[in-house]
């Protein structure tokens, strides 16, 4: 590609015509390169059944393109339009509620045959437009695929039946994995299953949430391989992607991998807020895991990323997550949203045209932003990320866990402990799967990997023992894919010869109610003296003489018992650590006690509040550091560098303003 694409959101059939040339001169003259339209623009194209009107959408492409703006073109099926929900209200589903009404957006079932229809209809005669319109660079299928999370009606029982016998065969294999002989919850046909949906007391079967998880996003999967199979039979040649609203959420962004040529996410949860950077380390997870969904090609787009930061925050703050999406390995970034919306839902919505057509207060920084990615994008296109750690991320974990939410326990977790471990290693961090390759890394963390298939525990042993350093906690490998508990210690990996098992476990919850007279703190402490307060399950540990144990807990009658140790496996380590904490800071100790076996270098010296990431291209090393506090800081480089921003050599003690970026050249 070799040219970043800097673009905004834009919805032409939300304005006059005329107004449009103007829309787009603005876009250009700010710097911008692409523009991303159409994706709820269904009633626009149909207005009724079978009637299509593309004519227009085609003059907005060709308008953006003759003011240099290349376009992302949107599959509108996270919408339907009045006269199909009229027809066939089946079209829509249901949540907790009951069935949805028309209004708003999403929601659409996705198990309804004739919503499928019809989508289809609609996905080809808009792929027979634009699937060779050389304007249009790419294709964002639906919008946000996942939302709204659940989907209750009968067509979606139905098709849930049908997957539950394509999954089990027979219904006595079902009520083995779902455990159903407690509370006479025992099927004798498919077609007793109903929905997950308002159960009785107690609720239902881990099995079966797991199950409704696991089918919910085969159905999101079906509609976008559709679309996307629909576009590609038009020869259109075209990259293709969707925007996932989260690339941990509700659908297995791994399953898609299978149609998409690249991994999105919409970046809302972060614009540098002053002087907290906790954000920045979530989106650097996102953008870890994307950069694994895209089919080795260690680059993802942003398809949506506020287009200004909160009202107490800098405008700078606009260009600092830029240049951290940029060193994570973005290949563009689309603002939400272009021009202020003067109705409809997300009326009001900070836009980069205010209401009266001027830019917003992030003017010079996007113009800065558009012209330093214009003369300098080109050395990290097509650039690698070479990273010495990882942190394995399951969806089925995700999806596993007891009261399943988005950015629930397993996932808050997750995002703590990755940030956690990059920010203390100073290095770069790869988001992998159960079943990915380890051996490339010398130190891997897997925090609540409870559910392993027998291959992938062999995989892991294998790992430790061949050298590698793994980080888990007591529930790593204790359940089967169906939800069901191991009967094996825990935790189970290495038969149960992990330096420690489990002997008791109380809720981190219960322990403080308990504690909180006697004033203590439900925290663990650290060799080292630092003590971080703790959450989730508290597991007691039962420790073997081989192990050396690294912290303890403070209160209770679990005080001064082990909260975590190491012990050396074949050329390896294992570090087991005995509760989780919704704090990253607790998870950066954890990674002091297991680098002190892995050694893995930082890539730079630099202060608390500097994300630091390198790109790799050509034989050339480039170290990307981002300021993510608003005060300046001082990096001690142990070398000579090419700053590549203020083109000049640099080297010993370097000053990044609050919220700047440094982007240096070093030999490999
Ligand atoms: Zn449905």
């Amino acid at each position: 590609m070799g040219v970043y694409l800097l673009g905004s959101s834009y919805y032409p059939e939300w304005w006059p015509e005329e107004e449009w040339k103007r829309d787009f001169a603005k876009m250009a003259a700010l710097g911008l390169n692409a523009v991303r339209m159409g994706e709820f623009a269904w009633s626009w194209y149909e207005p009724r059944e079978g009637e299509f009107h593309f004519e227009a959408m085609r003059r907005a492409v060709a308008l953006a393109a003759e003011e240099g703006i290349v376009t992302l073109m949107c599959t509108t099926t996270a919408v339907c339009p009045p006269w199909l929900y009229q027809k066939y209200p089946e079209v829509k589903g249901g949540n907790d509620h009951g069935l949805y009404g028309f209004g708003g957006r999403k929601g659409n079932c996705l198990s309804s045959d004739v919503f499928l229809e019809y989508a289809r209809k609609i996905t080809e005669e808009q792929a027979k437009v634009f699937a060779n319109d050389k304007n249009v660079v790419g294709w964002q299928l639906d919008n946000e695929p996942g939302f709204p999370f659940v989907c209750y009606d009968p067509c979606c029982e139905k098709k849930f039946r049908k997957w539950l016998e394509r999954r089990y065969g027979t219904i006595e294999a079902l009520n083995r994995a779902w455990f159903t002989m407690m509370w006479s919850n025992v099927y004798n046909s498919f077609d007793e299953i109903r929905l997950p949906v308002n159960a009785a007391e107690g609720g239902w079967s881990p099995g079966m949430k797991l199950d409704y998880r696991r089918f919910f996003s085969d159905n999101f999967n079906n509609l976008l391989s559709e679309e996307a199979r629909i576009i590609r039979a038009q020869g259109s040649k075209q990259f293709i992607f969707t925007n996932w609203p989260g690339a941990n959420w509700s659908v297995s962004c791994e399953d898609a991998m299978s149609y998409l040529d690249y991994s999105a996410w919409d970046n809302y949860v972060s614009v540098p807020v002053n002087d907290d950077y906790h954000v920045q380390l979530r989106s650097s997870m996102e953008h870890d895991l994307c950069r694994r969904l895209s089919n080795g090609k260690q680059r993802f787009l942003i398809a949506e990323q506020c287009a200004a930061p909160h009202a107490n925050a800098a405008p700078e703050a606009v260009r600092a997550q830029t240049w951290l999406d940029v060193a994570h390995g973005a290949f563009g970034n689309i603002f939400f949203e272009f021009r202020v919306p003067t109705g409809g839902v997300e009326q009001n919505y900070h836009s980069i045209l205010n209401a009266d057509g001027t830019y917003n207060r992030c003017e010079p920084v996007i113009r800065k932003l558009a012209a330093d990615l214009k003369a300098h994008y080109s050395l990290l296109d097509g650039a690698e990320t070479v990273s010495p750690a990882a942190a394995v991320y399951s969806y089925q974990n995700s999806w596993a866990t007891p009261g399943w939410v988005v950015d629930g326990p397993y996932d808050e977790d997750f995002f703590e402990a990755h940030g956690g471990f990059k920010n203390a290693l100073r290095q770069n961090m790869d988001v992998i799967f159960p079943s990915d390759d380890f051996s490339k890394y010398k130190l891997v963390v897997a925090p609540n990997l409870m559910i392993l298939s027998d291959e992938e525990r062999a995989r892991l042993e294998q790992y430790v023992r061949d050298g590698g350093v793994l980080v888990i906690n007591p529930v790593a490998d204790t359940r089967g894919e169906s939800n069901l508990i191991r009967e094996a210690r825990v935790p189970a990996l290495f038969d149960g010869q992990c330096g420690a098992h489990s002997v008791a476990s109380v809720s981190s919850a219960d322990m403080a109610k308990q504690q909180s007279a006697a004033g203590e703190r439900v925290s663990v402490r650290f060799n080292d003296g630092e003590e971080y307060d703790v959450a989730g399950t508290l597991y007691e540990l039962a420790v073997e003489d081989d192990a050396e144990v690294f912290a303890e807990y403070t209160c209770g009658r679990l005080k001064g018992k082990a909260a975590g140790v190491v012990k050396r496996i074949g050329r390896g380590a294992l570090v087991l650590y005995a509760s989780d904490a919704r704090n990253y800071r607790y998870y950066e100790a954890l990674a002091r006690v297991a680098n002190r076996f892995a050694e893995i270098p930082p890539l730079l010296d630099a202060p608390d509040g500097v994300i630091v990431s390198s790109r790799q291209k050509d034989g050339e090393t480039y170290l990307i550091a981002v300021n993510a506090k608003n005060s300046p800081a001082e990096l001690t480089l142990d070398g000579p560098l090419f700053d590549v921003l203020r083109q000049c050599e640099i080297s010993g003690k370097v000053r990044i303003d609050g919220l700047d970026v440094l982007l240096a050249k070093k030999r490999s």
